[in-house]
């Protein structure tokens, strides 16, 4: 036995109430991940399309599968049988993807847009303003088989708290903006996905709803 369970349990304690603990398990065996089922946890993170649908094959069927990583829009029709969320879409070309996929399988999907908050630029996601034209576009308004849940980000791997707390703070005032703008009427619109092993409890002082965790639960990488 590992100490998945016990770290689950104490990272739980720490989440206020209605927070969602995605357990981020890539590149983790299935056992491993066996252990957290059994524990309790039922929402899992992969970054792999093929690393995801091998194992969701392989696990019980009440999991909730979330996609957190950047997702090639060749991926995307193997992909939406068995995700629950997409975190990660950062792109007008994968979103109408997602869209015209899930319409041919009469799904909805749940997504989140990956915003860019990081002062690095090797992550993905659309700036504020090319979020704001977007969001406008009517194609996108009209966007039927699609549900955007919400809004995703990554803040920069540094060892600057005010740094990290500064980004996480602008991402939650987009989202706010916009939940109380844009999607006024739209209730479904109401997850902010931001926080990681290393910066979760930032993330939560600046109102993160779920937050990614994989090292902390089931060690290093
Ligand atoms: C790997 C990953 C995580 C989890 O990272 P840890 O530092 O292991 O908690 C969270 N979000 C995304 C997008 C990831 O790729």
């Amino acid at each position: 036995m590992s100490n998945v369970g016990q770290n689950i349990k104490e990272i739980l304690q720490e989440l206020p109430e209605g927070v969602k603990l995605v357990a981020v398990s890539k590149t983790k065996p299935i056992s491993l991940i066996q252990e957290a089922y059994n524990s309790g946890q039922r929402i899992f993170g992969e970054n792999k399309v093929g690393e995801l649908i091998e194992k969701a094959t392989e696990l019980p069927n009440d999991i909730e599968w979330h996609f957190i990583g950047h997702l090639q829009r060749n991926k995307v029709k193997s992909l939406l049988p068995y995700t629950a969320l997409i975190h990660g879409v950062d792109s007008p070309r994968l979103f109408r993807e997602i869209n015209k996929h899930s319409g041919n399988m009469n799904k909805t999907q749940n997504i989140l847009l990956q915003v860019h908050i990081a002062e690095e630029d090797t992550k993905f996601g659309f700036e504020e303003e090319e979020l704001l034209d977007f969001l406008e576009e009517e194609d996108v308004k009209n966007a039927e088989n699609i549900c955007i849940s919400g809004l995703m980000g990554m803040a920069t791997n540094t060892e600057d708290e005010m740094q990290v707390r500064r980004e996480f703070d602008k991402l939650r005032t987009i989202f706010l903006k916009l939940q109380q703008g844009y999607f006024k009427d739209s209730p479904q619109f109401k997850e902010l996905s931001m926080g990681m092993s290393g910066d979760y409890k930032i993330a939560l002082k600046e109102s993160s709803t779920m937050v990614r965790i994989g090292s902390a639960i089931f060690g290093s990488r």
